[in-house]
């Protein structure tokens, strides 16, 4: 294919042609088109950024962090002022829609504000007179270079919960892009090519597992965060961990939604679901794709409006200028085998014998034939266990569980591999209490579908969806990014 431009590498402040052979066809997953090629880069490439953020550390760390986070302020405006341009790029090669793609980059606003504060976040502790004459000190200090590899699901967000972070607190960094949509971390790297950082600092590597692998048991990297499928997550904590890097893993997700039969918005509760299941695609880790409901009749009204309100949303390129900026907008999911793995699970189902409610297989979008589109699917009369239940589809489709009491939904959660997130809909405040005290989630909403927490609280499941002991956002990635040194010190009166 000629015409079609190969993305670069970021490396010691400048943009480089990947030495390597092989690229990927970045395709836009709403009409196939292929819009740029992705270098896979080898590890020598990766392994070249490492030692430009090597060599940058000790006079980044050694800079003060007044001057530092002055770098990330002027980040936030420069991405606020392109913020439409980016959104674009990002609904493009994702598939999102443009109001979602604005949501996520208010999210990377608020990351890099939390960040801002690390002249009060990163100050350190004393206690005075520990013993006599002897006072304890924690400081917390840079540790050198840090890596992320990110999914494809938020390109904008997920290098965000690391970026700002590690560089206000003196690190220096590589962002691994995920090599299905490099294209939003890409122009957002030319915006920061504009801070004048210095060489090395910041560095962007493009590829696939190879390039990644590199940072991974290496010992001049002294951190890794990787946000992705729970079983790469398993195998990055397996090799950090033996090579004592410090590493967050964070991974898949079913998020399940409960209704209580006490509650009574219907119409705010069904568009509560219905928006959490299906925007994005279902392609979020805090989706919500299975839903209990307690007892016979809630099971039934919600059945009903669930299905009727899952056929409002609008199926479309993201882009599609006639339906651009309608809020129950739905665009594509992230590849051909993608698609391919959904019709797949949606066979599964129907032999696993759950009821087909919603069958979103055949949607045809005019003008984008090429497009990777399923429409919303729901299945009924699902029972915990089935492979639909257990699996997580990242997709459209919705399995709805009938349950008898609030005691049994939280076992289905409790039983689950995964435990990003769930909520619950109630007015009752036992029930609310019951529920966040005993659903064993990371992440629990009350009337809330989506349960994501806003930057200055932290981000993070348990179980199989989160393979470290350490969160993102908040406090959590001010530790993660510090050495704590203890210091314990002593001076004696002068003769
Ligand atoms: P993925 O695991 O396929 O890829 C994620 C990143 O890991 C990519 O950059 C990829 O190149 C890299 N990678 C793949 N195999 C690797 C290996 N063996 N070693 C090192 N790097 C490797 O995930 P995806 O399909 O891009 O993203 C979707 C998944 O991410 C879903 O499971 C979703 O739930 C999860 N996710 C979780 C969160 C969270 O906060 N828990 C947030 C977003 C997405």
């Amino acid at each position: 294919m000629t015409g079609v431009r190969t993305v670069k590498n970021y490396i010691n402040g400048k943009w480089i042609d990947a030495e390597c052979d092989s690229c990927l066809d970045i395709e836009n997953p709403s009409n196939g088109q292929i819009i740029a090629k992705v270098p896979l880069s080898t590890k020598a490439e990766s392994e070249r950024a490492v030692v430009a953020a090597r060599a940058a550390f000790p006079g980044w760390s050694n800079t003060p962090v007044t001057k530092r986070v002055a770098y990330m302020f002027t980040l936030r405006r420069i991405l606020q002022e392109n913020e439409e341009k980016i959104s674009r790029v990002l609904a493009e090669e994702m598939g999102k829609s443009l109001p979602d793609a604005r949501a996520e980059m208010k999210r990377v606003f608020q990351n890099i504000e939390v960040a801002c504060a690390a002249p009060m976040l990163q100050q350190g502790d004393k206690l005075i007179g520990c013993a006599a004459g002897i006072d304890g000190e924690v400081i917390h200090l840079p540790i050198g270079v840090f890596a992320a590899i990110t999914p494809f699901n938020f390109p904008a967000m997920a290098p965000f919960w690391f970026i700002p972070y590690a560089l206000v607190t003196g690190n220096t960094f590589i962002i691994k892009p995920s090599e299905l949509t490099p294209l939003t971390m890409e122009v957002m790297t030319r915006y920061i090519d504009q801070l004048g950082l210095p060489p090395g600092v910041f560095n962007m590597v493009n590829g696939d597992k190879t390039a990644a692998s590199a940072f991974i048991d290496n010992p001049d990297v002294n951190g890794v965060s990787f946000v992705g499928k729970s079983a790469t997550c398993r195998i990055i904590a397996e090799k950090c961990a033996k090579a004592n890097q410090r590493y967050q893993a964070m991974g898949s997700a079913k998020n399940h939604l409960v209704v209580m039969p006490d509650y009574v918005k219907m119409d705010e509760l069904i568009r509560n679901m219905s928006t959490s299941c299906f925007g994005c695609a279902g392609q979020r880790c805090m989706a919500s794709s299975a839903i209990m409901a307690i007892g016979d009749e809630m099971y039934k009204k919600v059945s009903e409006k669930f299905i009727e309100d899952a056929k409002k949303f609008i199926v479309a390129d993201p882009l599609d200028p006639k339906v651009a900026e309608e809020p129950m907008l739905m665009g594509p999911v992230i590849t051909a085998q993608s698609k391919e793995f959904i019709h797949k699970m949606i066979e599964t189902g129907i032999k696993e014998g759950a009821t087909l409610a919603l069958d979103g297989r055949d949607i045809k979008i005019p003008g984008s034939d090429n497009g990777y589109f399923v429409g919303p699917t729901v299945f009924t009369d699902v029972k915990p266990g089935m492979e639909i239940h257990k699996t997580e589809i990242f997709a459209p489709v919705v399995v709805i569980l009938k349950v008898n009491s609030l005691d049994e939904a939280i076992k289905i959660i409790n039983d689950h591999q995964y435990a990003n997130a769930c909520s619950i809909y109630t007015q009752n405040g036992y029930y609310a209490r019951k529920f966040k005290l005993e659903a064993n989630c990371g992440m629990i909403g009350v009337n809330v579908g989506i349960p994501a927490p806003v930057p200055f609280l932290p981000f993070g499941g348990m179980d199989d969806s989160m393979i470290c002991d350490i969160k993102m956002q908040g406090k959590p990635a001010f530790n993660f990014y510090t050495e704590n040194k203890v210091v314990v010190e002593r001076f004696w009166k002068e003769d």
